[in-house]
């Protein structure tokens, strides 16, 4: 492989609104960049994204497209369709190797790879899952005002999303899919509310064309409906990260400092993989601050090496 054309200031591993934001930033601020993605988002399984000011509405891929013509004008970056697999080397000389064999270099290194979903086990949230039953209030709550809901939530999350909810429709009942038990003064508290919660086992969810029709719990109960929200189990989106040496929390979230530094130096992570504010526009502008940061560092360094800082190929 030709090595000037594998050598980049920052390569960012993940081209969602975190490592297409990051892009812009850098590629702005005239580093070579390249966006190694390989299209698997959570986000995916739904039509529309809400709650990004300019963008309501439009499809996740309408996201990236859109981000794509505005990056364009920045020519030293590159896209490329590919998984990373494995990354090794220090800061300033790292070595990532992907899927489809090859091997890029770069100084900095961005993973920006989301978070990904652990299956729930319940059968029938696949179908629905992105069409009429959501993981957050804030991105799907419009879409599901005033209907009625099932609300799918570990029994210390109940409480919480009961309350939050309650903002969007007041016609909804609780289950808990038998993840804990409710203490006695939470339960009066719902129950004062007006709010029905379920313990049972979810056993399965009937749908038609992915829209949600009612919920069927282990103990026999059939509860109809026409929206879920549930809690998802998640986990980083790449176990590269890991393997790099960046510490994670007890549910994979990437540790970052203010700047999005990792604890590994020379790497930094942005957007899902290093928060848990699970927003697109959150996201995006974690990745820009986190541009900001590695782009400071970059010009820094040049500073100080012996290389000439005036001139930026
Ligand atoms: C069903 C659903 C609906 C949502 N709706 C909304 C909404 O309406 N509004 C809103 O603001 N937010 C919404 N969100 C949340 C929003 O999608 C995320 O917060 C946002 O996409 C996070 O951006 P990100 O760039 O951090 O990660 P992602 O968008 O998840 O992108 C990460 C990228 O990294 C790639 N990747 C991972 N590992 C590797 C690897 N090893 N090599 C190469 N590529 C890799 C993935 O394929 C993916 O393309 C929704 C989420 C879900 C699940």
């Amino acid at each position: 492989m030709d090595m000037t054309k594998s050598q980049f200031d920052v390569i960012i591993v993940g081209g969602g609104p975190a490592g297409l934001n990051a892009a812009l930033v850098l590629g702005r601020a005239r580093k070579h960049v390249l966006v190694l993605d390989n299209q698997k988002p959570r986000n995916w399984v739904t039509r529309e994204t809400h709650g990004f000011l300019t963008r309501d509405g439009v499809s996740p891929q309408q996201f990236r497209a859109y981000a794509a013509e505005e990056i364009k004008s920045y020519p030293s970056v590159q896209f490329t369709s590919d998984t990373v697999i494995e990354i090794n080397g220090q800061d300033g000389a790292f070595v990532v190797k992907t899927g489809e064999d090859k091997l890029y270099h770069a100084r900095k290194i961005l993973f920006a790879v989301g978070k990904r979903d652990l299956p729930l086990g319940i059968d029938g949230l696949k179908e629905v899952y992105g069409k009429s039953a959501f993981v957050c209030p804030y991105c799907d709550g419009w879409e599901l005002r005033d209907q009625k809901l099932v609300i799918i939530a570990s029994a210390d999350k109940v409480l919480h999303m009961a309350k939050l909810i309650a903002g969007w429709t007041k016609d909804y009942v609780m289950c808990t899919n038998s993840d804990g038990t409710l203490p006695e003064e939470q339960m009066l508290e719902l129950s004062h509310h007006g709010i029905q919660v379920y313990e049972s086992p979810v056993h399965s969810i009937v749908s038609e064309e992915g829209m949600v029709r009612t919920v069927k719990l282990n103990d026999g109960t059939v509860i109809p409906c026409s929206g879920i929200f549930f809690q998802p189990k998640l986990q980083t989106g790449s176990d590269v990260p890991k393997a790099l040496g960046c510490e994670v929390t007890d549910i994979g979230t990437i540790i970052v400092d203010t700047q999005g530094k990792t604890s590994v130096s020379g790497v930094f992570s942005a957007g899902d993989a290093a928060s848990e504010m699970y927003q697109a526009i959150a996201a995006a502008s974690l990745g820009a601050l986190t541009a900001v940061s590695i782009n400071n560092e970059l010009n820094f360094e040049r500073w100080d090496s012996s290389e000439d800082t005036r001139i930026i190929k």
